[in-house]
């Protein structure tokens, strides 16, 4: 069996876990068979030996208290008498051991990826928090493999997140903070780049606060007097989830004791009241982990949210306050984790080669050209990494070496874009278009553009090395460039149709009157007159200001028609000359 080229990036989290592949070039989560990408991390033990996992588990909670394991991350690679290490008396019952539940989650995450790959995967990337420990670590490596899987890496969630946020692209020294408020954890990250990775410089958190939290509150809010609150943990998670997008929600169960049924309106507003002493709790960790990084708020680049529960408004207004500065919101937090992890794999599989891989080249890259044109090697937005190139020749007579000036922008003219380097290729001095000179562009996965041109006769070549600036060009100097090619495209455009003309018609004047001093007794006296008359006008065209692009292209079009039986007639007498010359006729 051959080995599956895919790797799995895993979030293995306390209350969800996810599993995704990069496919085709894209980070994607994989759903399962009932189209869900978020798996909750619950095992249940049937009395029969089956197990149940995800969903399935959960829905067995309530029935089958004593069968049902949740949140086992929190035991996991865990001694007795650690931390808030709870004997795990009812694994203990089922014949289990957190290591051997959290495989079972893995091994369902493996097989909803194998049928959405619709082939065998055996190797993954799985997340922990950035605090756990060697034991921990290795305890979550050691599930992995008992669920059939080759852990490649054990990725911090903070960095995966951080990667899922795209924060690699913001290059050194640049500090992150990462506020990860899930099910039943809270976890405070500051990360900085450096050389190319993150490093965790602090993490702090209170490993008993999350969204259970608030389902809790949620629920005991709700509960009539008398009544058991766990009744209506459901629907306060799910009224929870809808006030994160509506102002308002009913809340409705009916005959939660056989006999009476719930009905309330529920408002944000009073949601919020309830909830912000637990968001309030954050805080102190916050703070705590800017002092141990040593930083205040404003010395960093970025905050980003993470977890189910930072889709809260309240909480995001929270972090916004505490921070000083609005979140980045442009993941979806209770996925970034998983997405980091699938980067990472995809990153490791070759899938992915960089993460760099889905730039684009801002700005066109090319070469001037004799008179000063530009001429575009790698179009503007070109995905990277990209290769390209020409052939060019001398225009001149006996010109000794070529000028190869590299030039990015948008405009038509050389000079009105920018040089990023210059390189001469000198060949020996020939004919007008003897040398042949290819020049290839070639920009890797790291934005590095390289420039080798090589004179074909002698197979010289010379490279030009320019680094990132083919890639990295901040957004206003592009926009400025794209503006003001649009601002000049008409006159830009008048003067390329003008220097083309031109260049045609400085070749074709010499060689006219050339032909006409040599071969003149070929043509007829009118048709002399005609030729004369159009380089005249051409002669003129030339000169004349303002300058008129397409009257000189048009004259010189006239040109090179008067003078086509001329130039044929040329060419058989030519062929007449060399044939006699060998004796032939
Ligand atoms: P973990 O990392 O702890 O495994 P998640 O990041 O998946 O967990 O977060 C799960 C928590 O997020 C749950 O408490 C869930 O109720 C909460 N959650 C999910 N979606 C929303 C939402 N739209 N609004 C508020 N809370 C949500
Ligand atoms: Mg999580």
């Amino acid at each position: 069996m051959s080995a599956s080229p895919f790797i799995l990036g895993i979030d293995l989290g306390t209350t969800n876990s996810l599993v995704g592949v990069v496919d085709s070039g894209f980070p994607i989560l994989l759903a399962d068979e009932s189209g869900s990408r978020i798996t909750p991390s619950a095992v249940n033990y049937v009395a029969d030996g089956q197990v149940l996992v995800g969903g399935a588990a959960l829905r067995k909670r309530s029935l089958d208290p004593q069968r049902t394991v949740t949140s086992v991350k929190r035991l996991i690679g865990r001694r007795p008498g650690e931390g808030d290490w709870q004997p795990p008396y009812h694994l203990r019952q089922l014949g289990t051991t957190p290591v051997q539940v959290s495989a079972e989650i893995l091994r369902r995450l493996k097989a909803i990826a194998e049928r959405a790959l619709e082939q065998p995967v055996s190797r993954a990337v799985i997340t922990v928090p950035a605090y756990f420990n060697d034991a921990q670590r290795n305890a979550t490596k050691q599930a992995g493999e008992l669920a059939g899987l080759t852990v490649e890496r054990i990725v911090s969630e903070p960095t995966a997140a951080a990667l899922a946020y795209g924060l690699d692209k913001l290059g050194e020294h640049q500090k992150i903070a990462v506020y990860d408020l899930g099910g039943g954890t809270f976890d405070i990250s500051i990360l900085e780049m450096r050389e190319g990775v993150f490093q965790v410089l602090s993490t702090a958190g209170d490993t008993q606060l999350g969204g259970d939290d608030i389902d809790r509150a949620l629920a005991a809010h709700l509960a009539p007097a008398g009544t058991d609150p766990a009744v209506f943990l459901e629907v306060a998670e799910a009224a929870k989830k809808r006030l994160s997008s509506g102002e308002t929600t009913r809340v409705e169960l009916p005959f939660y004791d056989g006999k009476n049924s719930l009905s309330v309106e529920l408002s944000r507003e009073t949601f919020e009241k309830l909830i912000r002493p637990l968001i309030e709790r954050t805080k102190s960790h916050c703070l705590r982990a800017l002092s141990d990084a040593g930083l205040s708020p404003d010395q960093l680049d970025e905050v980003i949210l993470v977890g189910g529960s930072t889709r809260i408004p309240l909480v995001r207004r929270f972090v916004a306050k505490l921070f000083g500065r609005e979140p980045n919101i442009s993941q979806n937090p209770d996925e970034a984790v998983a997405m980091g992890a699938v980067i990472q794999a995809g990153i490791l599989s070759g899938s992915l080669r960089h993460v760099l891989l889905l730039d684009v080249t801002p700005l066109s890259l090319g070469i001037e050209t004799f008179g000063g044109l530009m001429n575009i090697i790698i179009p503007r937005n070109s995905t990277i990494p990209c290769k390209a190139g020409e052939m060019f020749t001398n225009a001149v007579v006996g010109q000794k070496d070529m000028l190869i000036r590299v030039l990015q922008g948008e405009r038509e003219l050389a000079k009105d874009n920018w040089e990023l380097g210059r390189i001469v290729v000198p060949f020996p001095p020939g004919p007008k278009g003897s040398a042949r000179v290819g020049v290839q562009f070639t920009i890797d996965a790291n934005g590095i553009l390289q420039v080798l041109a090589r004179d074909t006769a002698t197979g010289q070549d010379t490279v030009l090395e320019i680094q990132n600036t083919a890639v990295d060009v901040d957004d206003e100097r592009v926009e400025q460039m794209i503006a003001e090619s649009v601002e000049h495209a008409f006159e830009d455009m008048n003067e390329r149709v003008w220097t083309e003309a031109k260049l045609k018609a400085e070749e074709l004047l010499p060689a006219v009157e050339t032909a006409l001093a040599q071969f003149g007794d070929a043509v007829s006296e009118d048709e002399r007159g005609l030729i004369q008359a159009s380089a005249a006008d051409v002669q003129r065209l030339l000169v004349a200001e303002p300058h008129d692009a397409n009257a000189l292209k048009k004259a010189t079009a006239v040109l090179d028609d008067a003078t086509q039986e001329l130039a044929v007639r040329l060419v058989e007498r030519a062929v007449e000359e060399s044939l006699s010359r060998r004796g032939i006729t």
